[in-house]
């Protein structure tokens, strides 16, 4: 069971990869080896997730299942392998 991060907290970080395991939104932040579910003010771990991603600026824009409480949560983006 992975620890849990609350989605304000979520929000000030920097996402660095991110899967859904089971419909709960799972981060694992810039400079964390930790992966940890999001959970909503609700208390539910469970969003729809699109990603947004312009150039080397990315969002995970994410909503609740739950509550339907919306939020964009930075992401980063890997630089391109130059060639
Ligand atoms: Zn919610």
């Amino acid at each position: 069971m992975a620890a849990e991060i609350p989605l304000a907290e979520a929000a000030r970080s920097s996402i660095e990869s991110w899967r859904i395991v089971d419909g709960s939104l799972r981060v694992r932040l810039a400079g964390s080896d930790e992966e940890r579910a999001v959970q909503c003010v609700c208390g539910r771990c469970h969003w729809v997730v699109e990603t947004h991603v312009t150039g080397t600026r990315g969002i995970l824009a994410v909503k609740c299942h739950g509550c339907g409480r919306r939020a964009d949560l930075p992401l980063v983006i890997a630089p391109a392998v130059p060639r």
